[in-house]
């Protein structure tokens, strides 16, 4: 193996393969260095199985309402084990997939960290590069209260074969719902405790709203404005809300509170700046403090989610992806997704899916969706939905604003077929 590489990348999450893949169709010689499975958070522990199982809650909920249809279907069983290994099924597969990407790098397995040089030193070997790109993700964050072991975290759920009679999520954000969701198809009570006074606090207020409104009728209990204060041995929640002490009894409790980066040894001593929550501070081509090092994904904490990753990677790389138009979905069900650019100043418009035809002949009228422009040009600035195919509107608006499109463009210019869930865009484009 050479001591000198284009690029080294320590971490094959979506970050790290993809820009590996990337640099090496591109001639470069490129080392990627990984410790546990290809593929990282997302598809080890994070994106891939989670979609995988709320597919599989989708058809239980899809069972439950085909009444509606006037179609006689009992729900006879939902084995979870059988979808939990469907799911390592489909890890495998992508796995694989990922092998056959990186033919042309050279793979290395083995705890990385960095050096003087600066360098890369693994399994007792010293390597340097031209660049350096620390792609290490992150790890589920700890919970801070009394008898916090008796939780477990995102990573430990997935590892579950059969779900809990009771579960308490601490925490309604991204995670925290996708679970609720998935849990409470397969039948277990649910209750939420969020410490905000609203569920996905960086989302669209809303569309949060929305969001826990629909949750709320499929039986799952959210508490905003608790704060935990403890976990007893019998997995009950003590919290306090308004000042009172409550408790919610339960059979497992699962912390998802936010992700902490993971850094490799070295990073300190060689100089790179962390900021104050410990993520690796990098500037706008993703460089860290020390020249020649880069940090791409969840490690620099600009952006916790896998596309955003790869994005950053292809910056390093020389390409001008649009990190300020980041689309984001939540796969609860129903799927929230959102995408904004900043903008000045703001104007919305709202459209429930009611009013769409084909959301009202699938039984999807459950939804919102709602558009932001520029007062001034109607220049089209951000899109957030809740509801059936959200993430797939919003990757339309995606398009328009990236083309700097006027709401009126969207309501008179383009054709949108009908019956579909996309007239939903011109209607709302055009209400202004
Ligand atoms: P998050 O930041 O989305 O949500 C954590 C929630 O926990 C917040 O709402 C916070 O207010 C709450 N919280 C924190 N401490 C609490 C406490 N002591 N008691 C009660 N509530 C508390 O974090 P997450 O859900 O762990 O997700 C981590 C990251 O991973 C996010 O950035 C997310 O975007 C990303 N992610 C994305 C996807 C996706 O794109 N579909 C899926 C999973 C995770």
């Amino acid at each position: 193996m050479p001591s000198h590489y284009d690029i080294i990348i320590i971490g094959a999450g979506p970050g790290g393969y993809e820009t590996a893949a990337g640099a090496a169709s591109r001639g470069l010689k490129v080392m990627l260095v990984e410790r546990e499975a290809l593929g990282g958070t997302c598809l080890n522990h994070g994106c891939i199985p989670t979609k995988c199982l709320c597919s599989a809650a989708e058809k239980i909920v899809e069972i439950k309402h085909a009444g509606d249809f006037g179609v006689k279907a009992e729900l006879v069983s939902a084995d979870y084990a059988v979808a939990v290994r469907r799911a390592a099924d489909v890890m495998t597969e992508l796995r694989d997939g990922i092998a056959g990407l990186l033919d042309c790098v050279d793979m290395v397995t083995g705890e990385a960290s960095i050096t003087d040089g600066p360098a890369v030193a693994v399994n007792g070997e010293r390597y340097t590069a031209d660049k350096i790109i620390i792609a290490t993700g992150s790890k589920p964050a700890k919970l801070r209260c009394k008898g916090v072991e008796e939780a477990i975290d995102s990573n430990e759920f997935l590892k579950l074969e059969h779900l809990p009679g009771r579960l308490t999520i601490v925490g309604g954000g991204v995670i925290g719902l996708e679970f609720a969701s998935i849990a409470a198809a397969y039948g277990s009570e649910v209750t939420v405790l969020e410490y905000c006074t609203e569920i996905l606090p960086n989302f669209d207020a809303d569309i949060a709203k929305r969001l826990r409104s629909y949750l709320g009728r499929r039986g799952i209990e959210i508490v905003t404005g608790a704060e935990v204060t403890e976990i007893k041995a019998d997995k009950s929640v003590v919290y306090t809300r308004k000042g009172k002490e409550k408790s919610v009894d339960g059979d497992m409790v699962l912390s998802a509170v936010g992700r902490r980066p993971v850094i490799p040894n070295g990073c300190e001593a060689a100089g790179i700046a962390l900021d104050r929550r410990g993520f690796i501070v990098t500037d706008e081509a993703m460089q860290t403090s020390v020249a020649g090092i880069y940090a791409i994904g969840d490690v620099n904490g600009r952006c916790l989610l896998a596309h955003a990753a790869s994005a950053q990677g292809r910056i390093v790389l020389g390409e001008k992806p649009r990190l300020d138009i980041m689309p984001s979905v939540v796969f609860t069900i129903p799927e929230c997704a959102s995408v904004s650019k900043a903008s000045d100043s703001t104007a919305s418009v709202k459209l429930p899916y009611g009013a769409n035809g084909k959301a009202l002949a699938s039984g999807q009228a459950d939804g919102l969706l709602k558009i932001e422009y520029e007062p001034s040009t109607g220049i089209v600035t951000g899109c957030h939905v809740v509801g059936a195919h959200a993430a797939d509107l919003v990757a339309v608006v995606s398009v328009a604003i990236s083309s700097s499109m006027t709401m009126r463009q969207l309501a008179a210019e383009i054709i949108f077929a009908h019956p579909t869930l996309s007239e939903l865009i011109a209607q709302a484009a055009a209400s202004i």
